[in-house]
């Protein structure tokens, strides 16, 4: 009997301002492959389905486990993770496209550092490095833990931003997640001594108040990430946030009274 074989259809460019070209490529059916697999195949074989001679494909991958967030792309019209897109489960012929939100650099692979350098900006870290001894950190309530986990979950994979329809060229939200891991941080004993900073990075463009709360990312999220509620809890800290720094801000005096 012949082997089974599927077709997969790749968005293919050598560089940004390259034309855009679709390739097909026929594969060998196995049980239980997943995209990332379909990819090394064509690296070992590479020849499109009408014979052509081409290349093995660009893209990223790192931990193949939905762990590392590397290999998110575009499969069959939706952001999601490579490495857990089953074959078996994807509609023929499978269709893989780079995420679009971010710089392409060549066929599926993208530049994802704009979502870092955002967490950088809105210092989604605890400071507590050095060789020092610190001593015990601050306890946490076990419902806070609770509360927090699903927030540690994020992988950075970028699949909510690529959904969300106010992340793009010319809106600057920094998205979900971003937002997500600040409602995280300030969650923490020690990050909270850090959240009016984090709460006054979100405050001016880009911030939180340019969310339309369209909740694309709530329903993409491959960790089920409660992210509708993380904007909506961050926005109620912004706002409490820039009321109180209203209030308490030094009060700049307008004209001296004359003297005399
Ligand atoms: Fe990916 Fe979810 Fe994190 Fe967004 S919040 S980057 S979709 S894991």
């Amino acid at each position: 009997m012949a082997d089974k074989t599927f077709i997969v259809k790749i968005k293919r460019q050598q560089r940004p301002d390259e034309a855009v070209r679709w390739e097909e490529f026929e594969l060998r059916w196995r049980p239980h492959m997943n995209v990332i697999i379909c990819l090394r195949d064509i690296a070992e074989r590479p020849f499109t389905r009408e014979g052509k001679e081409s290349s093995a494909v660009s893209y990223e991958a790192n931990c193949l486990e939905e762990v590392c967030g590397a290999c998110a792309m575009v499969i069959n019209g939706k952001p999601r993770q490579a490495c857990t897109a089953l074959v078996d489960d994807l509609e023929k012929p499978i269709r893989l496209e780079p995420l679009t939100k971010f710089p392409l650099i060549r066929d599926l692979q993208v530049d994802r550092s704009k979502m870092f350098e955002d967490l950088k900006r809105t210092k989604c870290w605890i400071p507590i490095d050095g060789t020092y001894d610190i001593g015990p950190g601050p306890r946490m309530a076990p419902e806070k833990q609770e509360e927090a986990y699903p927030l540690s979950r994020c992988i950075t994979c970028g699949n909510c931003l690529e959904i969300c329809p106010k992340v793009n060229a010319n809106d600057q939200f920094v998205g979900a997640a971003i937002v997500s891991q600040v409602r995280l941080f300030n969650m923490h004993p020690t990050g909270a001594m850090h959240s009016a900073a984090r709460l006054d990075a979100l405050m001016g463009p880009g911030g939180i108040e340019d969310c339309d709360n369209a909740q694309n990312c709530v329903k993409i999220c491959p960790k089920g990430i409660p992210l509708t509620e993380s904007l909506a809890s961050v926005n109620g800290q912004v706002l409490r946030h820039a009321i109180k720094s209203f209030f308490t801000a030094p009060k700049t005096i307008g004209s001296a009274a004359p003297e005399g």
